[in-house]
């Protein structure tokens, strides 16, 4: 199956006994038993429940992967998967991490004796460096946030095979319409499906998607001795949203490139970072692993200042300014004050977040409006 097909039918049953076509929101705790251990799969809701089993096996499907995991929050799945490691282990993360993910790792997991090391992934020998036999993950976002720099996902995958380390990739930026990392060598993909593949901005989650059984053994005792497990309601909502993923991230990479050039060729702008630019630094690489661009691009005003910044996003009619990406509205966001502001200000300078850097999520709105709105305010 293609992935439109699979984004609407995978996983997908109608319901054996009403046949409603759309999955039943299955709002219950509880399971009744014919008797102690004989159950017809299901016991209590942190475990499993059926609305939540039909959105994983539709997720692994999309991410061609054999197994899916669904979380309360993008961060739930990504702690879940932290909670694979042990004190001593090391972890090297790419340096330009979701403010969260930085976060989680620095205040959190770092106290239990794990190790993190924040490294560029632009090459491979500098990653290597940072390799050692206490090496148990590679964590990989591409593109980065809010840099849109793009990882060679199939060199960082050779790198942690050779060092018997798991690769993982939070897929979130491209959705499995744009990149399906297990198929270039990862071992997990995580995603906050809260972004493009809910896309809808009205709830938030998070996923897990592996091939490997004993890996999804050891995530399933996490999973439910740890309880980050989503509601059912939920549930729903992001496989009501997923039938319309490969409609709108064609509509999203469309209006995202039209941005981008217009962007680039105002004179208000100093630098647009996008990968889709077949001068972006990475180009080949993003044109290799991904299928398209997508809409999430930053730019710098000309000048650096932050009133400057400020101003232009005082302007703005369209696009609303705001936390997270990947709805079907157009959203800007200011990293250094919002998504990033959890990141020390050295650390976030060296990655190129400076006070003026603006991140848009282009929705898919009729894209003359947008361009109009982006152009009102830089004038
Ligand atoms: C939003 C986001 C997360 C966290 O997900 P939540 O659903 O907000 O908990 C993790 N990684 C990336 C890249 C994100 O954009």
């Amino acid at each position: 199956m293609k992935f439109a097909t699979k984004a609407i039918h995978a996983g997908i049953e109608p319901d054996p006994t009403t046949g409603a076509i759309m999955t039943p929101i299955f709002q219950t705790s509880t399971y009744v038993q014919a008797a102690p251990a004989h159950h017809k799969g299901y016991e209590y809701s942190r475990t499993h429940n059926p609305t939540r089993t039909v959105l994983q096996d539709n997720l692994a499907a999309l991410e061609n992967g054999k197994h899916g995991l669904c979380f309360s929050t993008g961060m739930g799945a990504i702690d879940a998967i932290a909670k694979l490691l042990n004190p001593g282990d090391e972890v090297v993360a790419t340096d330009d991490l979701y403010g969260g993910t930085f976060r989680i790792f620095t205040k959190i997991f770092s106290k239990y004796g794990i190790k993190f090391h924040f490294v560029s992934m632009a090459d491979v020998a500098s990653v290597e460096q940072y390799v050692n036999k206490n090496t148990k993950m590679i964590w990989v976002e591409t593109p980065t946030n809010p840099m849109l720099n793009i990882i060679d996902i199939k060199v960082m995958a050779e790198l942690a095979k050779k060092y018997k380390a798991l690769l993982v990739v939070d897929n979130t930026f491209a959705s499995p319409y744009l990149q399906t990392p297990l198929a270039l060598g990862a071992d997990i993909v995580t995603h906050s499906l809260t972004k493009y593949i809910s896309g809808h901005s009205d709830v938030v989650m998070g996923a897990i998607i592996c091939n490997d059984d004993s890996l999804l053994e050891r995530l399933l005792f996490i999973q439910n001795s740890c309880g980050a497990t989503p509601g059912p309601m939920d549930c729903f909502l992001v496989l009501r949203g997923i039938k319309t993923l490969h409609l709108r991230m064609q509509r999203h990479c469309e209006n995202g490139k039209i941005i981008a050039e217009f962007l680039r060729s105002h004179p208000k702008v100093d630098k647009v970072y996008w990968p889709g630019f077949t001068d972006h630094p990475n180009h080949d690489i993003a044109k290799a692993q991904m299928c398209g661009f997508g809409g999430m691009m930053s730019f710098k005003i000309k000048g650096n200042k932050m009133e400057d910044a400020l101003m232009f996003l005082s302007r703005l009619k369209l696009f609303s300014l705001a936390e997270s990406l990947g709805g079907v509205e157009s959203l800007v966001g200011h990293p250094a004050t919002m998504t990033h502001a959890s990141i020390p200000k050295e650390q976030r300078e060296k990655v190129g977040v400076s006070d003026s850097l603006l991140r848009l999520s282009v929705g898919v709105e009729d894209v003359e409006d947008l361009v109009e709105d982006l152009k009102n305010a830089l004038n």
